[in-house]
């Protein structure tokens, strides 16, 4: 069994400060002290089975919690448990007796990673066996369920989000233990039952809980599909873009926009972030990686180097906040200062795996996070109304332009074929929240789609999670009647946001 510990009653605030609430209890799990995986995650799971048992039976909202990274209130729970999982943070090795014989992909790609695990921890312990993620978010510090729950993306413009790397997850509800997959088998039945679960093999619910939002019970472990190890070489720059390098963009000319500012060559992952106040007169900061084999000879570069990590920009944020006349002039001050080493093409090379371009996170000052995702050949007819109806809302962040392909999960954001996802990230104050409303309601009265984060601020209501995601809603909750019918079970995952979402 797992060890619990119990804090107590307090008031809890979210990572960001952006949410907080009156916790009926603080819950820790650490690991126990079993021989071996299988174990393990069998008696995880069944402390899990036991507290939700008991939240069941007293009517506590349970909440689990990775690292409360996400800024959208998901993540706090009034009167009931919060139920924190970065201790549950193991990862282990398969065997192919391990897997089903209908298993197509060999056990030495795959990886189980507890569900508090972090994004960070998953990076080392695949590198640590010649094996590497394809993506993943700007930094490192969520745990891995809590980064799939939201379909959290990076710019890897080739890639969906970090639930792609799913293959099956291990999820307790108030009546059972389960292994989710889907319907072509990938792990052994003998697996499972070792491990204490029943099988849900099924594709819908399995796409259902790759990105479950928190709302489909409790994830305790995953099963993860890794690539061989590579390594990347980071371009990183300031320089002024044109109006028309958006419509090469909004194209898909990675190469051509990468030959004009990088290397002449496909970029792996492309990222813009702009001065919105003054997009195309003003720097852009640039940032391309290359794939590049594996050299176990290169030493890392300083993280600096890789580009990991911009976040200081939220610390001039908040001055920035103060005065309409200062926020061009000292945004973009903000932006150059906080980029990381320039890294430019006649620089030598910086070079390094793919678990080194992000680096550890602290949280400097309240943050305002927002994006929007839309079908990536809207961009340039999107581009010119989003700046414009930020500024008239006054917003004080920085824009980025990301690009991540069609991504998996019934809920992904990111669920046009090729995508652009849009970020708003400054200081969390009301001009960055009006700035964003502003955005969000012109491109309605555009009528162009888009979908929002589900861990960012996003103004989410039911009516338009239906009405964004349509079919995929009405599967989604399908899916999640199968694995918990029992509607008192569901409730179990009540909070107000998760119920003002439609998702509980
Ligand atoms: C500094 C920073 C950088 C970021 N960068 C990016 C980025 O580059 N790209 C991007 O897309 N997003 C980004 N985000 C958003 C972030 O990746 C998401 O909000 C992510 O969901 C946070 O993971 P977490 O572990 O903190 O989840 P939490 O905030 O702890 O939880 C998120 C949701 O998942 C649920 N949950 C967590 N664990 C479990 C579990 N074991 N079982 C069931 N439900 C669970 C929670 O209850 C909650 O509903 C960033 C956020 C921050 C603060």
């Amino acid at each position: 069994m797992a060890q619990v510990t119990r804090h107590g009653q307090q008031i809890w605030c979210n990572y960001h400060q952006t949410a907080e609430c009156n916790l009926g209890d603080r819950i820790e799990l650490l690991n126990g002290d079993e021989a071996n995986g299988r174990a393990h995650l069998k008696g995880v799971a069944e402390t899990v089975l036991a507290l939700l048992k008991e939240a069941k039976y007293c009517q506590i909202p349970v909440r689990p919690i990775g690292a409360g990274w996400s800024p959208s209130p998901i993540n706090v729970v009034e009167d009931g448990w919060l139920v924190e999982t970065l201790r549950l943070n193991r990862t282990f090795k398969l065997s192919a007796k391990d897997l089903h014989a209908d298993c197509d992909v060999g056990a030495e790609s795959l990886l189980l990673v507890q569900a508090g695990a972090t994004v960070d921890e998953v990076y080392e312990s695949a590198e640590e066996i010649g094996r590497s993620l394809r993506t993943g978010g700007a930094s490192n510090g969520q745990s891995f369920a809590g980064a799939c729950a939201t379909g959290t993306h990076g710019s890897v413009w080739q890639e969906g989000g970090i639930q792609d790397h799913v293959r099956a997850v291990q999820l307790v509800t108030p009546d059972r233990i389960l292994w989710i997959s889907p319907k072509k088998a990938i792990l052994s039945d003998d697996f499972i039952a070792q491990t204490g679960s029943q099988i849900i093999r099924n594709d819908r619910i399995f796409a259902a809980a790759q990105i479950h939002v928190g709302a489909m019970g409790f994830v305790t472990a995953m099963l993860i599909e890794t690539d061989p190890i590579y390594m990347v070489q980071n371009i990183q720059k300031a320089a002024k873009i044109k109006r028309e390098h958006i419509d090469w963009l909004c194209r898909g000319e990675f190469r051509r926009f990468s030959a004009a500012f990088g290397l002449n060559e496909e970029p792996y992952f492309q990222q813009l972030i702009l001065n919105p106040f003054d997009p195309f007169d003003k720097k852009s900061l640039l940032r391309f990686l290359y794939k590049r084999p594996h050299d176990a000879s290169i030493p890392p570069p300083p993280p600096g180097q890789m580009g990991a990590g911009y976040d200081a920009l939220t610390l001039l944020g908040r001055a920035m906040a103060e005065s309409d006349w200062f926020k061009g002039e000292i945004l973009q001050l903000a932006m150059e200062q906080a980029y990381p080493d320039n890294r430019d093409v006649d620089d030598p090379p910086a070079i390094a795996t793919w678990g080194n371009t992000t680096e550890e996170h602290a949280p400097i000052a309240s943050l305002f996070n927002g994006s929007v995702t839309m079908d990536r050949s809207k961009l340039s007819e999107a581009f010119d109304l989003i700046i414009d109806s930020f500024r008239r809302g006054g917003g004080c962040t920085v824009v980025t332009l990301r690009f991540v392909r069609q991504a998996q999960g019934l809920l992904a954001p990111a669920h046009w074929p090729d995508n652009v996802v849009i970020d708003f990230d400054g200081p969390n104050v009301e001009s960055s929240h009006q700035g964003y409303k502003n955005v969000v309601e012109a491109l309605d009265d555009a009528g162009i789609a888009f979908t929002r984060h589900w861990g960012k601020t996003n103004n989410l209501d039911e009516h338009r999670v239906k009405r964004d995601y349509e079919q995929n809603f009405a599967n989604w909750k399908w899916a999640q009647a199968q694995v918990m019918p029992d509607a008192a079970d569901r409730r179990v995952f009540a909070n107000d946001e998760l119920v003002k979402l439609g998702l509980i």
